[in-house]
């Protein structure tokens, strides 16, 4: 036995007039187990023509307000058609789009114009460059093309490079937005106390490592890296490369400004007590509280009982001594 579905839109316009698209048919039999539901491959197909369907209708419709001039009223004449190819997490969009010549009452700089490239400048979907960009940062351009292409009816052509390109250009923008901003905390300490009662102190996590350079093999640069938790905003990741970022310092302030930090509020950095971070975070917020952390507490713990170890063989009294202090290291940890 098969069962078909036929599934189908039905578009109302403002003026009342509706009008019913068909967007996917399926045929489904009910002696596989396979084919309980909707496959994976249907639900593309269905997103795919849902979203085709939905932007045509989006745009003829802005087209078709748009034709007439604003001033006179009277009707743009039609210079020539071409498509614009509108790419989203849900397929690529081939919409007709018409270039018009301005009217002569209006006192335009150009000759002609095309009404959807208003409506649309970006031709890729701000959803596509989001989900692109943020698993990127979380996995190789590699396999974020092919877990978009596993999922997602996203456009065929959509490749490693494409995903590259794509978080550079929001990592620019992103740049760009930073510039101008502050680097310190704005005011001075007086006015900071009329500030209202902040929350509870932000946790910032910081780290550093070295990683190789992937042009000059024999170089290493130093990155970065921390995460910051406030009670009242989701946390919050950052890094940078501390000798090729301009200012550091207006990076992370910008990050705790994000989480809601004001001037008078407390923050706790946790880190190994490195130099680096160390210095960042002290130009930056002079009153913060630092506090080295747990983990690298006990790496440093573990060092040294090696060593007590090692020196138990050539002396043994220095060797018990220092296992001591260890030991009582360890329980400080413990306590805090
Ligand atoms: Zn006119």
């Amino acid at each position: 036995m098969v069962m078909h579905f036929k599934i189908q839109v039905v578009i109302e316009e403002e003026s009342g007039q509706s009008t019913l698209e068909d967007v996917v048919e399926l045929s489904k039999g009910l002696d596989h187990k396979n084919t309980v539901g909707l496959s994976l491959l249907e639900s593309k197909q269905l997103l795919q023509s849902l979203q085709r369907t939905i932007v045509l209708h989006q745009a003829a419709s802005y087209s078709e307000a748009h034709q007439d001039c604003p001033c006179c009223q009277k009707k743009r004449r039609i210079k020539g058609h071409h498509t614009i190819q509108f790419r989203s997490l849900f397929g690529i969009v081939a919409i007709p789009s018409l270039r018009l010549y301005h009217c002569s009452c209006a006192n335009a700089s150009t000759k002609s114009f095309s009404p959807l490239n208003e409506w649309l400048p970006e031709h890729t979907s701000p959803e596509l460059m989001y989900i692109e960009t943020k698993w990127a940062s979380l996995m190789s351009y590699g396999s974020t093309a092919d877990l978009l292409h596993d999922v997602l009816p996203v456009n065929q052509s959509l490749n490693p490079a494409t995903v590259r390109n794509h978080l550079h250009n929001i990592a620019k923008r992103q740049e760009a937005e930073l510039e101008g901003k502050p680097d310190h905390l704005s005011g001075c300490p007086r006015d900071w106390e009329k500030l209202p009662k902040p929350g509870k102190p932000i946790v910032v996590g910081i780290d550093g490592g070295y990683v190789r350079n992937w042009e000059q093999k024999n170089t290493n640069f130093e990155i970065i890296a921390g995460k910051s938790f406030s009670k009242t905003q989701p946390s919050k990741r950052f890094g940078l490369v501390q000798k090729m970022d301009d200012n550091p310092q207006r990076r992370l302030m910008n990050v705790l400004k994000e989480q809601g930090m004001q001037a008078n509020q407390q923050i706790t950095f946790l880190s190994d007590g490195a130099d680096n971070v160390r210095n960042l975070q002290y130009r930056m917020y002079p009153e913060s509280e630092h506090v080295l952390d747990w983990f690298h507490l006990t790496m440093k713990l573990t060092v040294l009982n090696q060593f007590a170890k090692g020196m138990a063989h050539t002396d043994p009294d220095e060797g018990a001594q220092v296992t001591k202090a260890v030991d009582a290291g360890r329980k400080l940890t413990r306590k805090a």
